[in-house]
């Protein structure tokens, strides 16, 4: 009996609100901020599912942190450049195999601690000496010990500390793991190329959550053709507004105002937030009514890390045919590493990628500054390397539409930030790679969160409407086409 006048309440409710919804005479609307993998993906769907959608991106371009450049006549990723976890169960393989994108792969680990196998590495000391195939092998397996101690530490401690802080209580400990000469050197690029992984230090990164990161199977993938392709495809026939910087969110009882820089405003039943962490961090985009307080701190407490590529093209290949060159040095900070695109796409360009303090660095400089000392790096393992013909240099620190690479795991923060920064306020919605809790600052992560919070918008949006049942939903099946992988 109490199901029955269940029922007819919903459906009396339901009526009501279809009546309310012919009265209005229009489709729900959702306004998308944010044109990055997981904004557009959250329009697609959205506008798949049958909403009226709009799409404010603040750059003239498309992609976010998706930065596919095609000055040096073929494609070269500024940004995002392998797929993490090349399998079907990656959310993005049935697209990128629809494509037919081929991908390069650089390793089966399945570890954040190696996305190039320990073959692939040549690595050089400050004077151009290649360090013995066999001593980067043996070191990185002490790397890999040292790490598992870290681990004792922290079962023992119950507060958090940083990875260096760790490190240094594992040398203490057992001194034995105390390297000198060119094989500390090697471990200090081990832990330069961990730190690249996170885009920060070792001294901000925390010993507690490092290792929570879910990597999907498959190894790490690059996008031999660029990421750009995927973001085309999904953004296709989409009402996307360039230039169209937000300043200003007001949540109201019946919907969301959105105004631009250009002073342009727009209404909608929704919206779903899909700028950077680093964006939010800096408070540019006004909230009327303010953010709840645990919205703030997820905001300001989840750490943005930083990295960079300064992309060198050359007229011909004269550097060994590896997949990284690494110059190792008496600091992590002193490390480098470049990564030989001309083993995966043929071209002849290799990328120096920096991350933390020492990218932090770079970016104070000029263009042409961070390009010379970045092939003074490359000189250091190739004395007679010619110059390069064209150059590239990305700021993700300082560039204002993203505030910071990725994000990371800080020190002594719960680690439920991810989630907080996700859940929903009233008819607000987020999504980006830092509100993915499962693969936090990865491409993957963006276009899942995408996913998700146009989910939870057409729920909580056609719920409203009580027309919960007359749409299609967003999470749609896929065809699953292999994914072409290849290993020169
Ligand atoms: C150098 C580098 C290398 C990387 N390598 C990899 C990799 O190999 N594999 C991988 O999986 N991931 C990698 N990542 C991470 C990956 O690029 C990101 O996790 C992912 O692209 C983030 O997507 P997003 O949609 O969350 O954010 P974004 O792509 O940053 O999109 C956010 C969008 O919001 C826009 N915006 C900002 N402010 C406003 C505003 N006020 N109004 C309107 N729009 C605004 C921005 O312009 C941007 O287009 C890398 C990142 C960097 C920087």
């Amino acid at each position: 009996m109490e199901s029955r006048t269940k029922s007819n309440h919903q459906l009396r409710r339901g009526l009501c609100y279809a009546n309310v919804d012919l009265q209005r005479g229009r489709s729900p609307s959702v306004i998308v901020i944010g044109g990055g993998m997981a904004g557009i993906a959250a329009a697609r769907a959205l506008q798949d599912a049958s909403f009226k959608v709009v799409l404010l991106e603040s750059r003239e371009r498309l992609g976010g942190r998706i930065h596919t450049d095609y000055s040096f006549g073929f494609p070269v990723d500024l940004g995002a450049s392998w797929l993490h976890g090349v399998c079907k169960e990656n959310p993005l393989a049935p697209l990128i195999g629809r494509l037919g994108l081929p991908l390069y792969r650089t390793s089966e680990d399945n570890s954040v601690l190696y996305d190039h196998d320990l073959e692939s590495y040549a690595l050089f000391d400050m004077d151009g000496n290649q360090v013995p195939q066999e001593l980067v092998t043996k070191i990185g397996k002490i790397f890999e010990m040292i790490l598992q101690e870290t681990e004792n530490i922290r079962q023992e401690f119950s507060e958090d500390m940083s990875i260096q802080r760790a490190l240094t209580m594992v040398f203490e400990r057992k001194p034995e793991f105390r390297l000198e000469g060119i094989s500390h050197k090697v471990l200090q690029w081990y832990l330069c190329r961990m730190e690249g992984w996170f885009a920060a230090d070792a001294d901000s990164i925390s010993l507690k959550h490092w290792d929570q990161e879910v990597l999907l199977p498959g190894g790490h993938g690059l996008m031999v053709r660029g990421y750009l392709p995927v973001i085309h495809t999904l953004a296709k026939g989409l009402d996307i507004r360039l230039g169209h910087r937000v300043t200003k969110i007001v949540r109201q009882y019946n919907g969301v105002k959105v105004t631009a820089e250009n002073g342009k405003t727009f209404v909608a039943d929704a919206a779903i937030v899909a700028v950077p962490l680093g964006v939010l961090q800096a408070k540019t985009i006004k909230f009327e009514p303010k953010l709840p307080d645990w919205k703030e701190a997820a905001i300001s407490d989840i750490g943005v890390g930083i990295e960079n590529k300064i992309i060198f093209h050359f007229k011909n290949v004269f550097w060994p045919n590896v997949e990284f060159l690494g110059v190792v040095a008496e600091t992590s900070y002193g490390c480098s590493y470049f990564l030989n695109l001309h083993k995966a796409a043929g071209h002849p360009v290799l990328v120096y990628m920096p991350a933390g303090q020492l990218a932090k660095d770079i970016e104070k400089m000029s263009d042409e500054a961070a390009a010379n000392f970045a092939f003074t790096q490359l000189k250091k393992i190739l004395p007679d390397a010619s110059s390069p013909i064209q150059y590239l240099v990305s700021r993700w620190g300082t560039d204002i539409n993203t505030l910071g690479s990725y994000s990371y795991d800080a020190v002594g923060k719960p680690n439920d930030l991810y989630e907080r920064l996700r859940v929903p306020v009233d008819n607000l919605f987020f999504a980006g790679e830092a509100t993915s809790m499962l693969y936090t600052g990865s491409v993957h992560g963006a276009y899942s969160t995408g996913m998700m919070a146009a989910e939870d918008c057409r729920m909580r949006v056609l719920e409203r409407y009580g027309e919960l049942n007359l749409l299609q939903p967003v999470l749609g099946e896929d065809s699953v086409i292999p994914l072409q992988i290849s290993r020169l």
